[in-house]
């Protein structure tokens, strides 16, 4: 039996026995009351143990961190605080947690350290509520797409590709390092490597989606993705989970349609299944927001933001449009940007971003048809010759959370901006035959998973919504 039916409702059952992490102890001599949780939710239960049924001995072994399992009864609670508690009629301690040692106490403890006890963190409120909603996210992206007749399909993780230019990539080997085979003008031998080629870790499964795209129509892929960028930000990680979704016969309105019906889609479902982790943590945010100085607090909740978002239409604009807005800006003329805007064709920084949705606008905005210079070769060109059918969506506090495009379906366009931007072409010879074979206008976009469970969780640091994260120089666990 799980903690979460037991204290529902609907059940029913007087008998019960369950097993458990200790979160607290306390009482006397005569009654103890044991906080449990079984991580089926952020509610303990209650067990009351009365001295005159278990040996001091016992009780003694029952601190906070240790497993136990109890039968008893399940009673109405005559404290505040619960409705319901359970009488225990037998305990039996599975695994004691030497108090000394064992980390987490029942106090606030900070997420650098707990970072640093990144196998136990899982056991905190904030932790277990952030994975389950990691679960309930991950649930919907694929209750999402399947509901709407796409098909999942797996891309590689080892690519031998390199032409994407998403970002830096991490070697795949298995060469002897110390004792590299080397040609005779002394560079590595890499058809002596396992595949016979030089491999890496992939930046996104995007273009082997396109081939699938084009022959099943709807696909998207779900999977770990890497990059070798020394970007030491909060909303970075070396190893994170993409959303790639690819749909033929769809352009670029289609696509931002796509885009803003899937994240509302993921956030209105978290918020009804999982609505008392996102009390936690909706507390816990106010919480955070009201030790800092007022005028670097947020406008809104968590709650709220999540539900203002599902409420309001992303505002929609070009690139170019975007650009005059910043231009023009009080911030750029006062210079507290730190890269100012001077016009066409300047990269939009996350603070650029952030100044659109947090001050200009106050809602999420895509802007589309950024210059062809500062995005990938696979884009499709626009009329003008100078920009493409980019978009990327960008929200409040998280900068950046989707870049897709319409792509390029042209043969010779295609072939013309791989020649442009410097691209190796032989390796890309199976997506240049799909331009070739029965080609057609298609579109697809990358979601940050991570990013996205940021804004569903209000955690800030991206570190603390994977179990594991990957960062520059760690690796642990
Ligand atoms: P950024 O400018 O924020 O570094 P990007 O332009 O490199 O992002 P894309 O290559 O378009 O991002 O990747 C698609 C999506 O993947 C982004 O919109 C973002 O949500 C997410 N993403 C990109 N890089 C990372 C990273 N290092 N860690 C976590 N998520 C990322
Ligand atoms: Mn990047």
């Amino acid at each position: 039996m799980r903690i979460k039916k037991i204290l529902s409702p609907e059940w029913g059952q007087e008998k019960i026995a369950i097993s458990g992490w200790v979160r607290t102890k306390r009482g006397s001599k005569n009654v103890s009351f044991i906080a449990l949780n079984d991580g089926s939710t952020i509610n303990n239960i209650q067990i009351v143990a009365e001295g005159s049924v278990f040996s001091e001995e016992l009780l003694k072994q029952i601190t906070t961190g240790s497993c136990i399992s109890v039968e008893g009864n399940l009673v109405p609670s005559k404290g505040s605080g619960q409705d319901k508690e359970v009488l225990a009629a037998k305990i039996v301690v599975l695994g004691i947690a030497d108090v000394d040692e064992y980390p987490l106490q029942p106090k606030k403890h900070s997420l650098d350290f707990l970072r640093e006890k990144a196998h136990l963190r899982f056991r905190t409120n904030t932790f277990s509520a952030t994975f389950r909603l990691r679960h309930t996210l991950t649930f919907a992206v694929h209750k999402f797409f399947n509901d709407r007749g796409f098909f999942n399909i797996h891309t590689p993780i080892i690519t031998s590709v390199d032409a994407e230019g998403a970002g830096e990539m991490f070697k795949v080997t298995n060469l002897d390092l110390e004792n590299l085979p080397k040609n005779p003008a002394g560079k590595v031998e890499f058809s002596k490597d396992f595949f016979g080629t030089k491999t890496h870790l992939t930046v996104s499964g995007q273009l082997e989606a396109e081939l699938g795209a084009l022959a099943l129509g709807k696909v998207y892929t779900f999977g770990p993705t890497f990059r070798a960028e020394n970007s030491n930000t909060s909303r970075h990680l070396s190893e994170f989970w993409m959303i790639e979704p690819e749909v033929a016969f769809s352009d670029l309105e289609k696509n931002m349609d796509l885009a803003e019906e899937f994240l509302k889609y993921c956030i209105k479902y978290c918020m009804e299944k999982n609505a008392d982790d996102l009390k936690f943590l909706n507390k816990r945010f106010s919480d955070e927001e009201n030790s800092i100085k007022k005028e670097n607090r947020l406008e809104m909740g968590l709650i709220e933001r999540l539900e203002f978002v599902l409420e309001n239409d992303f505002v929609r604009l070009t690139y170019t449009e975007a650009i005059d807005i910043l231009r023009n800006s009080n911030h750029n003329k006062k210079k507290k940007f730190n890269y100012l805007i001077d016009g066409f064709g300047a990269e939009l920084q996350s603070e650029h971003e952030r100044y659109l949705v947090e001050k200009k606008f106050k809602k999420p905005v895509i802007i589309t048809d950024y210059p062809k210079d500062i995005k990938a070769f696979y884009m499709r060109v626009n009329e003008d010759n100078k920009t493409v059918r980019a978009m990327d969506i960008l929200f409040p506090t998280i900068g950046e959370i989707v870049g897709g495009s319409q792509r390029e379906e042209r043969l010779d366009k295609l072939e013309a901006r791989i020649e442009e931007m410097g691209v190796c072409k032989n390796e890309l010879w199976w997506y240049l035959e799909t331009r070739k074979f029965g080609t057609c206008e298609h579109a697809g976009f990358g979601l940050g998973f991570e990013r996205l469970m940021m804004f569903v969780t209000g955690m800030k640091n991206i570190r603390d919504v994977i179990p594991f994260p990957r960062t520059p120089q760690n690796a642990e666990f």
